[in-house]
């Protein structure tokens, strides 16, 4: 194919038909799903006053690194959003709703990350927010809300790492530990991480490098520090979890990549991808966020899920495939084309999705199209149809193919009754 003048900016990609109608259905079940645990659809901007999202964390990447920001007209310092848990929550302080508020989105997101296998500038989540209450129960909620979601695309082959992050009554003595420790191992640690240390020692446990692993290994752990409330509401997650039968691996040095988590964090895992790609999604509690947004004193919890993630894990399973075709029925019409539009716009009515061919080509160039159309079922309308007020159903797919004559009138039933 010849190389046209311009190509999607590095770190995106076009999503063609097929693969985009097969992401759209992911999106669909997703809010489906959330809808029935009594989550809201919430659409905010793409992006936000860059000050939203500066609450990451000012030694994340996200932030020191990824965020795409710009000044506009008027010299606003702004950013495409990189993720939608501080904009959902900017949301949140600024409309004030009834608590607790409980909302779903979806919708792409930008970060100027180095692009591979999984990996995009701009990508798309699914996700889930709670605001307003701190009972472990929600947090059980939204972890199973996830793992259902899983279960329900087909995927076996994921793992749900879960771990307590502490809150600001024991977190202090813990990082105090952590700090001593991390000090101690200086010299061995990469230089990346010495600089993290510097800036937040949680940030080193979340260091893929290579020469850290040996350090971060022996770390002391967060859930050795935990208040008794904080243990308690950790083990509430727990036993809600375990009353569910959802399986899940204590991950205690698992912190994320943003700062503003506290107490229950977690992460999911597909083991049927490679480690660099392997994260399908994650979230935690973030108690604090949305005080520190200028709102009141507020806890909240939710997940983010890589939408593009989890479709290659999707592949790499065998499971929820791109659809076989668009449409139920493709319409054949050797009689010139008018009666392909009638009949095309009944059957749309009645719910039934139909295609056809252009150009009043012939029966044999219309079966062609047709056939690649992927529709299961052809109706064929020649000069004889026409005249006798009959249609011909013609099964294009699948084992038993049947070719037969039907009232036009009695069209839809007969459809409808291939179609269940
Ligand atoms: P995060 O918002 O960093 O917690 O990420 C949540 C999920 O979004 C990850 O587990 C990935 O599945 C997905 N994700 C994050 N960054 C990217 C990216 N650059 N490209 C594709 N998916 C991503």
């Amino acid at each position: 194919m010849a190389k046209s003048t311009f190509e999607s900016p590095k770190g995106t990609r076009d999503i063609l038909p097929g693969e985009a109608d097969r992401q759209r259905a992911l999106v669909n079940a997703f809010g489906e799903v959330a809808r029935r645990a009594g989550y809201g659809h919430v659409m905010t901007p793409m992006f936000e006053d860059i000050g939203v999202f500066k609450r990451l964390g000012d030694s994340t990447d996200v932030v020191t690194k990824e965020m795409y920001d710009f000044h506009d007209k008027k010299g606003r310092h702004l950013a495409l959003r990189p993720e939608l848990t501080a904009a959902v929550v900017r949301a949140f302080v600024q409309h004030r709703p009834a608590i607790p508020w409980k909302v779903w989105y979806e919708g792409p997101q930008f970060r100027y990350e180095r692009p591979q296998a999984g990996r995009y500038r701009q990508f798309s989540q699914i996700g889930v927010e709670a605001l307003g209450t701190d009972d472990p129960a929600v947090d059980a909620e939204i972890i199973a809300l996830a793992w259902n979601f899983y279960k329900q695309l087909g995927l076996q082959q994921v793992t749900l790492l879960l771990n307590s992050l502490g809150d600001p009554t024991c977190r202090p003595a813990y990082l105090e530990a952590l700090t001593t420790y991390l000090n101690e191992n200086l010299d061995g640690l990469s230089e990346q991480s010495q600089y993290t240390l510097q800036v937040n020692a949680l940030r080193v446990l979340d260091s893929k490098r290579e020469e850290d692993q040996a350090i971060i290994d022996q770390a002391p752990v967060m859930v050795d520090f935990l208040s008794p409330e904080t243990g308690e509401h950790f083990a509430g997650v727990r036993r809600v979890l375990d009353r569910l039968d959802i399986p899940y691996e204590i991950s205690p040095r698992l912190v994320r990549g943003l700062d503003y988590y506290t107490r229950t964090t977690f992460e999911f895992a597909s083991t049927a991808l490679p480690g660099s790609q392997n994260a399908l999604g994650g979230g935690g509690r973030y108690d604090a966020l949305a005080a520190d947004l200028g709102g009141p004193d507020t806890p909240g919890m939710g997940f983010a899920l890589g939408v593009d993630r989890i479709l290659i894990a999707c592949d790499e399973e065998g499971v929820f495939g791109a659809p076989d075709s668009l449409v139920d029925v493709f319409i054949i019409d050797a009689t010139g084309g008018d009666e392909a539009a009638v009949v095309g716009a009944e059957l749309q009515a009645a719910g039934i999705a139909t295609d056809r061919a252009y150009d009043a080509r012939s029966m044999r160039a219309q079966f062609k199209v047709a056939d690649k159309s992927g529709a299961p079922i052809a109706i064929v309308i020649g000069d004889d149809e026409l005249a006798a007020g009959q249609v011909q159903i013609r099964t294009l797919q699948g084992e038993t193919r049947e070719q037969i004559s039907i009232a036009r009138s009695t069209l839809i039933e007969e459809l409808k009754k291939r179609m269940t």
